[in-house]
């Protein structure tokens, strides 16, 4: 499926940005204001051949030369050299395969990158870090992503493992996270784990308001936050315990980056206010001694297709056509 989206300046500089998702794979091309052209979605590529066509399809469509192509993606991704090196779940085919040469474009250049720091660039250069230096983002889905901007420069590690802040330690004694650790913040504040927790509430018999899915399927993390909104005890119960656990993150990264801003994207954010008024007094009164200042904490101003555009940007920014 692919859409179009606005017109060119027809001297700016085109990329192409991917974003390979766990349910959906995601792909526009995108102008050096961050604008996008035409956007292209559809299910993730069961294999790497599929990922390889559905990129050269999108690569046939543009219009005029693109610069490269960006990718990001889930997992720990060697930014220098394109490689998956660590991606559980759906996508381990790609695990230990160079995305350059998955994707062999020829002359077009391919660079890849984390798919949280690809939605952080996108803020970065077109968002809500424009100008900033010292940003920390937290992409809240399926699973709790993040990056971090420190001292202007994307923090990558030693690895390319560093901040994947989903999964710090909440509970040493929490259950297992796909990570191989035990109670990290994606096993307490992630859809799965606020749908499980309403879950194991239906399991126990506790007064829900929501009902199983047709499938005998849980209900979902959006329809969790409607019933808490309406007062559904069991779904209040499991958000405030889920907002307990993503603010003691939250205070701990404040701790740990002193960032100017924090930026919180992703499914779960469209929660909006409803994520962020509880807890924000909380981690304010806890951080004041240390950073004497209170960081605002703001929603992803490039919604739904951040990680695309990001994805592009990284390839501006590696050519130098852009800078941070
Ligand atoms: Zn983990």
């Amino acid at each position: 499926m692919s859409e179009k989206l606005t017109s060119a300046d027809s001297r700016d500089p085109l990329a192409i940005g991917v974003d390979i998702g766990g349910t959906a794979i995601k792909a526009a091309i995108v102008g050096i204001r961050g604008n996008l052209l035409e956007s292209f979605l559809e299910p993730s590529p069961p294999t790497a051949s599929a990922l390889h066509a559905f990129v050269h399809s999108v690569l046939k469509s543009a219009k005029a030369p693109v610069r490269g192509i960006g990718i990001g993606c889930k997992g720990i991704i060697d930014a220098g050299s394109s490689r998956v090196k660590s991606l559980p779940g759906d996508l381990h085919f790609l695990e230990g395969q160079l995305l350059s040469e998955v994707i062999a474009a020829g002359d077009v250049p391919v660079c890849a990158e984390n798919d949280a720091r690809t939605a952080l660039i996108a803020e970065v250069l077109w968002g809500a870090a424009r100008g900033r230096r010292n940003v920390v983002m937290l992409t809240l889905g399926t699973g709790v992503g993040g990056a971090a901007l420190v001292d202007g420069v994307i923090l990558r590690g030693a690895g390319g493992a560093a901040g994947h802040l989903g999964h710090v330690t909440l509970d040493p004694r929490g259950g297992l996270c796909i990570c191989g650790n035990y109670g990290c913040l994606e096993t307490h504040f992630s859809s799965r784990a606020i749908e499980s927790d309403y879950w194991a509430h239906m399991h126990r018999a506790a007064h829900v308001k929501l009902s199983k899915g047709s499938t005998g399927q849980p209900p979902d993390t959006e329809a969790i936050f409607r019933a808490a909104a309406e007062g559904d005890e069991s779904a209040c119960c499991v958000i405030d315990r889920a907002l307990e656990y993503l603010g003691a993150a939250l205070v701990s990264f404040l701790h740990t980056f002193d960032p100017e801003i924090v930026i919180l994207g992703g499914n779960i954010a469209a929660a909006g206010p409803q994520l962020i008024a509880p807890i924000q007094d909380k981690i304010a009164r806890r951080t004041k001694i240390l950073l004497g200042r209170e960081v605002p904490i703001v929603f992803q101003k490039i919604v739904g297709y951040g990680g695309v555009a990001g994805a592009a940007g990284l390839v501006f920014l590696e050519q130098g056509l852009l800078a941070i």
